[in-house]
């Protein structure tokens, strides 16, 4: 049985990547990696997470790995 993020998506609970603003330091960082997934809120000028039907578990994991300030995580 393949084990690809499709497959978890499927069978496991929806999962949304979060951000802890109280901890970001809008360095853009997950921008620069998945900015399919984040991108800057113009009203705010806070990182804020794309409304997606499902979303890129690899590029998000890479994001959380990538994330100076560790604040990015995902809700299930
Ligand atoms: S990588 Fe982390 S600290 Fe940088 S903008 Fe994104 S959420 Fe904020």
């Amino acid at each position: 049985m393949k084990t690809d993020g499709r497959q978890q998506k499927e069978t496991g609970p929806r999962m949304i990547p979060v951000v802890d603003l109280g901890r970001c330091s809008r360095c853009e960082g997950c921008i620069e990696i998945a900015p399919e997934v984040f991108r800057v809120n113009t009203d705010t000028a806070c990182i804020e997470v794309i409304d997606l039907p499902e979303y890129p578990i690899d590029k998000v994991n890479e994001t959380i790995t990538y994330c100076p300030e560790d604040c990015i995580s995902w809700e299930h």
